[in-house]
């Protein structure tokens, strides 16, 4: 069996920089010393995650979750840990180095990681290759006069590499055997039937590559355009591809995303591809579902605001109310586009692919320009939805409100916008209040926020003494533990926390091992790790260690002369009351010792 070699995992671990590596998934925001941003691990909206860039740590406050970079990515890639030291490796060039023999890794993980590039690689073939079909094949000529007259470019098509998959479902399975891939690799694949493992699941379709956020096909879209079936066709999930996690284009949408913190979200890929090439670079769609939280969630690690560009028909009306909730309950602030508006008297397109077609990229993109932000959409919905001249609907239209007011992050703003919807429907600000609380206490008031605590209490076990308190100093400035083995005995310790602290310190030492990585890896509890990287995540500890060590060593030493000191005291009072056989001569002589030094640390102090 072959493993990751130990020097490999410490130079990814040296190279990587863990601002740049968790800034991938986390938007970070520099707040005095520390960088902070929304966990993404549990909801919330006012950022509880850190990261340590020189200890190479996260660590959240509000769910408890922490480790290392490595760790973090395994969490969020859902790799094993070869696996995301495999993927660091590669995106910052570390060669690894495989060893042979008895390693304690999973043995699966390696052939997973080699599983994931065969069938990546093989999704780019297929989709070069339909993409060939529409580019300048015969029959892909009806495919790509649709996508033409819908208004796409030849080089909107090149870039997003649309393609057409042949009527002939034998055609695929015979062009990939031909390249010398195994039946039984195809028939995993996602590419084919699975009653019926050599035939084609697209057939005479228009293709559209779904990718990953770094650019690799993991599934295809597949628009009906000669036959019979279903108008629109996904890919089956698979362990690459979650469609509620998946968001067609991110890959393309990703540094706009960045660079703007806002997204645009459409309901199809012909949407999304015409925002694109009307400059709207930050377009992504959701994959034949509606928004789902999970996507919102993947979109706040780069974005703040949403703006939700849906059909102008009953469904995508429809689509929208429900982004909308989706988008606040994970602290997306959310605005929905209003095509209609600006675009005169002729009226409203159905979708940004029809606005396109028939307008032109310019009056696209003023439309896309054109959004409210959602509490105005809503109050709007309303208007049309309820009669307001009347009690009844009144209600139903306070009714109607109460889904959005609940997501909202902070009290102020809840009753901010209670004062708002109670002045604009013309109802008493009391009522519309009293009204909410009763629809909260009807609905559940303490669904969320219980695993956080309940992660918090777990950690609380272990409680912060002088002791901890040194070996947590050193256990971050690593240096300094030679100086305090030699000033210190672990025999001194009492504190079980502070004792495994200093095994695990010693083991790195006989090791030569350094970093908090290879610490971590040597505490077994969990509690107690997680409680380094949490005092390791909080700037208490950041500066003058020296200081922090010498003190540390000293209190420790004092404390326990001064223990010493008392238990003497006991004995000779005992010796004096003749109740016992006691050593008098002996324990006085040590008293006078520990005296001196205690009055010699006091002096050097
Ligand atoms: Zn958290």
């Amino acid at each position: 069996m072959s493993y990751i070699a130990q020097s490999t995992i410490q130079e990814v671990n040296h190279t990587l920089d863990a601002l740049a590596v968790v800034g991938e998934y986390v938007r970070l925001e520099q707040r005095g010393g520390r960088y902070v941003g929304l966990c993404p691990f549990h909801n919330e909206k006012t950022p509880s995650f850190t990261v340590n860039p020189d200890l190479k740590l996260y660590h959240c406050f509000g769910c408890g979750k922490g480790g290392t970079v490595l760790n973090f990515v395994m969490e969020q890639e859902k790799l094993s840990f070869p696996e995301a030291v495999e993927l660091l490796a590669k995106r910052l060039g570390v060669p690894i180095v495989y060893e042979h023999g008895q390693g304690q890794q999973d043995p699966g993980a390696l052939s997973r990681m080699q599983e994931l590039e065969q069938k990546t690689e093989l999704y780019r073939r297929v989709a070069g290759s339909f993409h060939y079909l529409l580019m300048q094949g015969s029959e892909g000529t009806r495919a790509k006069h649709y996508v033409l007259s819908r208004g796409l470019s030849v080089e909107t098509l090149d870039r997003f590499c649309l393609g057409y998959a042949p009527v002939d479902r034998r055609w695929l399975f015979l062009f990939l055997s031909q390249k010398g891939y195994s039946e039984a690799f195809l028939a995993s694949s996602g590419l084919f039937s699975s009653k019926y493992p050599r035939s084609s699941f697209f057939s005479g379709r228009l293709m559209f590559p779904i990718s990953d956020r770094q650019g690799r096909a993991i599934a295809f879209g597949g628009r009906l355009v000669s036959g019979e079936g279903p108008k629109y066709l996904n890919s089956p999930e698979s362990n690459l591809y979650k469609k509620g996690q998946t968001l067609f284009a991110l890959d393309h949408a990703l540094s706009t995303i960045r660079n703007t913190q806002a997204v645009y979200i459409a309901e199809g890929y012909m949407d999304v591809i015409a925002l694109h090439q009307a400059g709207i670079a930050n377009a992504v769609a959701p994959l034949g579902t509606a928004f789902t939280d999970e996507q919102a969630q993947v979109l706040r690690r780069w974005a703040e605001r949403v703006y939700l560009f849906f059909d102008a028909d009953a469904a995508g009306r429809q689509a929208a109310l429900k982004a909308i909730l989706t988008c606040r309950r994970n602290g997306l602030v959310a605005e929905v586009v209003v095509p209609g508006h600006n675009l005169g008297p002729e009226g409203v397109y159905k979708d940004p692919a029809d606005i396109l077609k028939e307008a032109g990229p310019e009056v696209l993109q003023k439309s896309a320009r054109n959004s409210i932000i959602d509490v105005e959409y809503l109050i709007i919905r309303s208007r049309s939805l309820f009669d307001l001249s009347d009690p009844e609907g009144k209600a139903k239209a306070c009714d109607f409100m109460f889904p959005y007011l609940e997501t909202l992050d902070s009290e102020v703003s809840r009753m901010a916008s209670i004062e708002h919807i109670a002045d604009v429907f013309g109802v008493d600000r009391m009522a519309v209040f009293q009204d909410y609380m009763n629809h909260i206490d009807s609905t559940q008031r303490h669904v969320s926020r219980r695993g956080g605590e309940e992660n918090l209490r777990a950690a609380e076990h272990i409680r912060m003494n002088d002791e901890l308190y040194l070996l947590i100093v050193v256990s971050i400035h690593g240096q300094w533990y030679p100086h305090l083995r030699t000033h210190l005995s672990i025999k001194e310790i009492e504190d079980p926390f502070a004792k495994e602290l200093f095994i695990a310190l010693e083991e790195c030492f006989i090791y030569d091992e350094s970093g908090m990585d290879a610490l971590l890896s040597r505490i077994s509890r969990e509690d107690l790790r997680n409680f380094v990287i949490k005092q390791a995540a909080s700037s208490e500890f950041s500066s003058k260690p020296e200081q922090l060590v010498s003190d540390g060593i000293k209190r420790i030493k004092r404390r326990r002369i001064e223990k010493r000191l008392s238990e003497i005291v006991m004995k000779l009072r005992i010796a004096a009351s003749g109740t016992a056989e006691v050593h008098a001569k002996e324990l006085l002589a040590e008293k006078m010792h520990i005296d001196a030094e205690l009055r010699r640390m006091n002096e050097g102090r």
